[in-house]
C-alpha cells in the first residue's frame, strides 16, 4: 500500500543503518547487498501492482527470486487465496501461502491472542467470513475489542458506535495504519488508516495494537514462513513511512522502488537491471537453516 507519506525523503531514514550514501556507492552498496541476500519481502501495491496491473518486470522479479521471496501487504480487505488468484490472472506466479497480508493477519492475531472476546467488527464480507472460521464472536454491542480494517461501507452509524464503545471501555485493533492507496486517474482509495484517525478523533483514544507495515507482526511472519534470517533478508517496497520504517524497525536492510530521487529503481524492470540482480547472480539455493526467533516481544499482545 501507498499513501502521500510516498514523498519522504528515504534518505532520512537510511541513516538509521548505514548513514547517508551517494549514490555510487549506495548502488555499490545495494549490490553487496543482494549478493548476500537469500530472502526478500516484497511489497504488492505500487511495487509490484498498480491497480489490477503488473508494473514493469514485476513477473521476472518474481521468477528471478522464486522459492526465496513473501509479499507482505497492508491488504486489509482480501484473502490470501483470492488475492493470489487474482495476481496469477495477471500475470504474476504467486501462491496464497507467499502472500501474507494485514487482514488475515488481525483475524489470526484475534483468534490466537483474544479468542474469547466480543469483537466489533468493521470489514469487508471476505474478512467477516474469515473472523467467523476462526471462532471469533462478532456482536453489534458490548464489544471488548473495536476491529478496524478497510471497511467501504464504514459510515455515520458505525462511527458514532464504535467511538461510545471505545469510551465505554473497549480497546481498538486496526489492520493497518495507511491513510490511502492510489487508484485509476490519479485518484486515492481511502484506507483503514483514515477510518481510524475519524475514530480516535472521536473516541480520544489511541489504537491498543496495529498489525500492519511499519509494525512488525507482517514481516516477523514472512521471514518465519521462509525460515529468513535478518541479516540475509532484504525488505522491497515504495513506501517509506511502511516499507521502509517498518524495515529499520527490525534492523532489516531495504530497497525503494519509486520515482523519487532517493529511490534505488523505479520499476522492477529496473530493479533487475541493478548489480547484484543480473542473471546468474546469487542462484536460488535451497534453504535448510531454521527460523530465527526475532523480536518476539513485538507479537505482545494488545
Ligand atoms: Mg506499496
Amino acid at each position: 500500500m501507498t499513501n502521500k507519506a510516498n514523498q519522504s525523503n528515504p534518505t532520512v531514514l537510511r541513516k538509521g543503518r548505514a548513514g547517508p550514501v551517494s549514490r555510487r556507492s549506495r548502488t555499490h552498496q545495494v549490490a553487496n547487498w543482494v549478493a548476500a541476500a537469500e530472502t526478500f519481502l516484497i511489497d504488492l501495491d505500487g511495487t509490484l501492482i498498480q491497480q489490477a496491473y503488473p508494473l514493469d518486470g514485476a513477473a521476472a522479479l518474481l521468477d528471478r527470486l522464486a522459492g526465496r521471496f513473501m509479499i507482505v501487504s497492508n491488504n486489509s480487505a482480501d484473502t490470501a487465496d483470492a488475492l493470489a488468484g487474482r495476481l496469477m490472472a495477471i500475470g504474476l506466479p504467486v501462491t496464497g501461502r507467499q502472500l501474507v497480508l494485514a487482514g488475515e493477519q488481525t483475524i489470526k492475531f484475534l483468534a490466537e491472542r483474544h479468542p474469547h472476546c466480543r469483537v466489533m467488527l468493521f470489514a469487508s464480507a471476505a474478512m467477516r467470513r474469515m473472523a467467523v472460521n476462526y471462532g471469533l464472536a462478532l456482536v453489534d454491542r458490548n464489544a471488548d475489542l473495536i476491529v478496524l480494517m478497510r471497511d467501504s461501507s464504514f459510515d455515520y452509524a458505525g462511527l458514532s458506535l464504535a467511538a461510545n464503545e471505545i469510551r465505554a471501555g473497549a480497546k481498538l485493533i486496526v489492520s493497518n495504519p495507511d491513510l490511502t492507496h492510489p487508484a485509476p486517474g490519479g485518484q486515492i482509495v481511502v484506507e483503514t488508516g483514515a477510518l481510524m484517525t475519524a475514530l480516535t478523533a472521536c473516541a480520544d483514544a489511541l489504537p491498543a495494537r496495529i498489525i500492519g507495515k511499519p509494525e512488525p507482526d507482517l514481516f516477523v511472519e514472512a521471514m518465519r514462513r521462509l525460515a529468513a534470517l535478518p541479516d540475509n533478508t532484504i525488505v522491497i517496497g515504495d513506501n517509506p513511512d511502511t516499507d521502509a520504517r517498518g524495515a529499520v524497525r527490525l534492523g532489516l536492510r531495504y530497497l525503494l522502488l519509486g520515482p523519487g530521487a532517493g529511490a534505488d529503481a523505479n520499476s522492477p524492470a529496473a530493479l533487475l537491471e541493478l548489480p547484484g540482480f543480473g542473471a546468474g547472480a546469487n542462484p536460488a539455493r535451497p534453504r535448510n537453516t531454521q527460523p530465527e526467533r526475532i523480536a518476539a516481544d513485538d507479537l505482545s499482545s494488545a
